[in-house]
């Protein structure tokens, strides 16, 4: 069967980066995607956050190809090389149900915005099919605010990952200055439509917010800043998921602001400034600069 064109892919401007190709004719913009799907990995996945892994999994689903491109990506053979095959829709929900069908507790969309009109497709289509597990957006929050309104009603936890609050470090890392006003005003998109986070009897998370802040060497992050924007913006019941599990990947070792992991100091710093800023409802890590978090990707069959 042929399926239409999605007309958001025809002059593709899904994304801040408003390239304005076309993805069916083999044009590639920032992104790298063309008109289908690209997936690498769909696995229940255990090392996410306590409301999300819970003790049966989260069911993670990891895109190829990403929209902001971090030099130190930590997933960098899925995101800038492209690793991965591609999918059709019936694919994408067939990943879904089999998750479900594991007892994952969520299906966890990893880096989806460049693919947003396709995976909003398969979500409706999954829950018209029965899937009543939690969908969660896990993404760079590198986003249009009305590209998330389109998900409105269909996605219930957001994950944004809030990777900077200064222009020149989003610059050097990623080449997008403009990322601190994309992803701020994103995730107040995000939190207008799920709210504070809200977990059930367990535990588990069935809807809302929850802010992932990557501790980053040389506070690059500007991780003091973001809690302080956090605390007035939204509030300081957010749940947070301050991580320290920055280690170098993808291109870091070759920037020198880059080429370590962060220290204890670095992220004792970060903890008291959620502690300063009233943070009671959120996550810490253990620090730990290696890859044992990050999946083991295929390469390309
Ligand atoms: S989704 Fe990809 S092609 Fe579309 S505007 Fe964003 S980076 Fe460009």
């Amino acid at each position: 069967m042929i399926n239409e064109p999605i007309e958001e892919l025809t002059n593709c401007r899904i994304c801040p980066c408003d390239c304005g190709v076309n993805r069916y004719t083999g044009r590639l913009g920032r992104c790298g995607a063309g008109s289908r799907i690209q997936v690498n990995l769909h696995q229940v996945h255990h090392g996410e956050e306590p409301v999300l892994s819970g003790c049966q999994g989260s069911g993670t689903i990891f895109f190829s190809h990403c929209n902001l491109l971090c030099h130190f990506c930590q997933n960098y053979s899925i995101s800038h090389q492209g690793w991965g095959r591609e999918a059709s829709i019936d694919e994408l929900i067939d990943m879904m149900i089999d998750l479900e069908r594991q007892g994952a507790h969520n299906i966890n969309f990893v880096t989806p915005t460049h693919y947003t009109p396709l995976i909003r497709e398969a979500i409706i289509k999954a829950k018209d099919k029965g899937s009543k597990i939690p969908i969660v957006w896990n993404s760079n929050a590198y986003e249009k605010v009305e590209t998330l309104q389109t998900l409105s009603g269909l996605v219930d936890i957001y994950l944004p990952d809030l990777k900077f609050m200064r222009e020149n470090a989003a610059l050097l890392c990623t080449g997008r200055s403009d990322y601190p006003d994309i992803a701020g005003a994103a995730i107040k998109e995000m939190f207008r439509q799920a709210g504070y986070l809200h977990v059930d009897k367990d535990g588990i998370a069935e809807k809302g917010v929850l802010i992932r802040l990557l501790v980053l060497p040389h506070d690059l992050s500007g991780t003091g800043a973001a809690l302080e924007w956090i605390a007035r913006e939204l509030g300081s019941d957010t749940a947070i998921s301050l991580m320290a599990q920055y280690y170098p990947a993808g291109q870091a070792m070759q920037q020198h602001e880059l080429n370590r992991g962060i220290t204890p100091r670095e992220y004792q710093d970060a903890i008291r400034c959620l502690e300063y800023w009233g943070f009671e409802n959120g996550f810490v890590q253990e620090l730990s600069c290696s890859s044992q978090w990050t999946p083991d990707f295929q390469e390309n069959e």
